[in-house]
């Protein structure tokens, strides 16, 4: 069997926007899913000779800035040539070999970029992690994926040296740094010595790429195994009308790379669309820094976090003149009916909002074009069939509430995770019947939106009502003195568990009558939604409990309000 792209070269039609037309078509079942995939040699290399026959603009293909006015940019053809560096680094000195795992914990900075193609180039399989992980996380992580090599910089390495007695199967430790280290080798040493000649390996299609530690928001951050065309692949449709990438967009997503966001929206969708994949070193999230940034450069896509669109609409976002900003998109969380509104009335700009998992491509999205229904994930993605269904695994009506669930059978998408790392009894309980299921519990309305209603632990059930904890933050969001707010149960000798709410105040709000202002937001949420919803429960906070990508966890929250007495869903 031949590479898509030599297939499209017999084909005669060989001109740039084929790269991504034909992946289209592998999302559209219309052509089967490549015996042989490799994102390095089928999208990159490609998009570089296309450069190189002056097939493409001159777009980068990556862009980075920091706030010290430093800049990157590189073309495709300069970055499969530098990659290809990298990955000599990898298979020369640091002695990797086609299987082999290295753990990545850096922060925003282009070798990330490089390292990830060159583990593609090279078999090596590429687990990244955040640069705020502690020391305990990364040993955690280091012994759950066996890995044998780690990179990081400076600050990760303390960390790394101080558990190495625990890391059994680490045998090489890399440090981007302008500083040596005793005991690591240097990246950038190395890569500058090191050839810019490799041959990329062949890779079967469902050979494994990527391990991904998910968010951990319920639990122990699980091991999730992507295959080349998963990821690779998959994000072909969503980057087109989710994302709106063309080879002249500048598409910008801030996301940490330890979070999967980072590899569909740096990576995988702007490159296969020929777009360029803009990066900000952002070592914290400053709102006018962000909003600085959107005026200074040429974004044409922007994507942050929901939680961070709630911190960008308090800094009155109309005061600034976007460069050539025209499609915001966000994900990762839900996003508040309240900051759509307050966000288009700031910037003339829509939210799309897009829904997925570490284990998924995008499961629903709201595509450009697309009447949007504020509140609401959107219809159903390319190529997936989802569906809500019963305990049973039984499709339900439109109306019904249920758990959101991927068609897997009688044909699993390719661009599905292929298992959870020696965990087949956690893979296996994502089946049922004819579905994978999420774990998230939504409603499917009459023309195929989906309204998220909350994870399936984070639903309370009160006196026999369920109650979704992100339809009664929802409403707290219209009241001008909540700034953000986390809804959990709260056991109660009468109904069992109540609704209590976490609200981080406006500082506004700061001075007025506790007791008066929580019968005032009771009062609101009792006539924004079904009454019964109102939370009995209101404690004010100055933080959310949140993961390193920046979501709630109302696990945590929860725990703590049933203290000793433990919740089902925590047993
Ligand atoms: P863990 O599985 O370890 O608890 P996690 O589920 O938070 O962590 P991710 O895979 O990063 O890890 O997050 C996916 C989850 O995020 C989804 O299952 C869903 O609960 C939530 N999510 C993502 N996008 C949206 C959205 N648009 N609306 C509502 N929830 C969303
Ligand atoms: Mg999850």
């Amino acid at each position: 069997l031949q590479s898509p792209w030599v297939l499209l070269q017999q084909a005669k039609r060989c001109t740039a926007s084929l790269i991504p037309s034909y992946y289209e078509a592998v999302i559209r079942g219309e052509q089967e899913v490549p015996e042989y995939f490799n994102f390095a040699s089928d999208v990159v290399d490609k998009w570089s000779q296309e450069e190189k026959d002056g097939k493409r603009s001159h777009n980068p293909a990556f862009w980075w800035v920091n706030s010290q006015n430093k800049e990157v940019k590189w073309s495709f053809e300069e970055l499969a040539f530098l990659s290809r560096k990298a990955a000599n680094v990898l298979s020369g000195p640091c002695g990797l070999q086609r299987g082999d795992r290295i753990m990545a914990v850096l922060p925003r900075i282009p070798e990330w970029w490089l390292l990830i193609l060159a583990c593609i180039r090279t078999g090596v399989i590429f687990i990244p992690g955040t640069s705020q992980l502690t020391a305990k996380d990364i040993s955690y992580r280091m012994e759950a994926s066996r890995a044998k090599c780690i990179v990081v910089t400076d600050t990760a390495a303390v960390a790394v040296d101080s558990i190495l007695s625990e890391c059994k199967f680490l045998k090489t430790k890399l440090i981007v740094s302008d500083r040596g280290r005793d005991g690591w080798l240097n990246f950038s040493d190395l890569f500058q010595a090191a050839s810019g000649d490799h041959d990329c390996v062949k890779t079967r299609s469902e050979e494994s790429m990527l391990i991904y530690f998910t968010s951990g928001s319920t639990g122990s951050p699980k091991m999730v195994e992507h295959s080349h065309s998963s990821y690779g692949i998959g994000f072909t449709s969503s980057g087109r009308h989710w994302m709106n990438l063309s080879p002249s967009a500048v598409f910008w997503n801030t996301s940490d790379p330890g979070w999967v966001k980072t590899v569909w929206s740096n990576l995988f969708a702007p490159w296969i669309h020929g777009s360029c994949a803009f990066v900000h070193h952002l070592p914290q999230f400053e709102p006018t820094v962000i909003l600085n940034t959107l005026v200074k450069y040429p974004i044409t896509t922007f994507c942050t976090a929901p939680t961070a669109y709630r911190m960008l609409v308090q800094h009155n976002a109309s005061s600034y003149k976007f460069r050539n900003l025209k499609h915001c998109v966000t994900g990762g969380e839900p996003l508040n009916p309240e900051v759509f509104q307050q966000w288009k009335s700031q910037t003339g700009l829509d939210l799309h909002e897009g829904y997925g998992q570490t284990e998924t491509v995008t499961i629903c999205a709201n595509a450009k074009g697309m009447k949007i229904k504020p509140g609401s994930m959107g219809k159903a993605s390319s190529p997936y069939d989802v569906q809500i269904v019963d305990e049973h695994g039984n499709i339900q009506p439109p109306g019904k509430e249920g758990d959101v669930a991927i068609r897997i059978k009688p044909k699993q998408p390719f661009c599905l995770f292929s298992k959870y790392i020696d965990d087949p009894e956690k893979t296996a309980a994502t089946i049922r019947g004819n579905f994978y299921i999420t774990g998230d519990r939504a409603v499917k309305d009459e023309e195929g939106y989906f309204w998220f209603v909350g994870r399936a632990d984070d639903v309370i059930n009160s006196s026999g009502y369920r109650i979704g904890p992100f339809e009664v933050e929802s409403a707290l969001m219209e009241h001008p003195a909540v700034v953000e707010s986390a809804v959990v149960s709260s056991p109660d000798p009468i109904r069992g568990e109540v609704v209590k709410a976490f609200i981080i105040l406006s500082p506004a709000f700061l001075s007025r009558d506790p007791e008066d202002l929580i019968r005032e937001l009771q009062d609101h949420v009792k006539k924004s939604t079904a009454p019964y919803k109102y939370p009995r429960k209101i404690e004010f906070v100055q933080e959310l409990p949140k993961t390193a990508a920046g979501k709630i966890q109302r696990n945590i929250l929860r725990k703590r309000e049933w203290g000793k007495v433990k919740h089902p869903y925590d047993l």
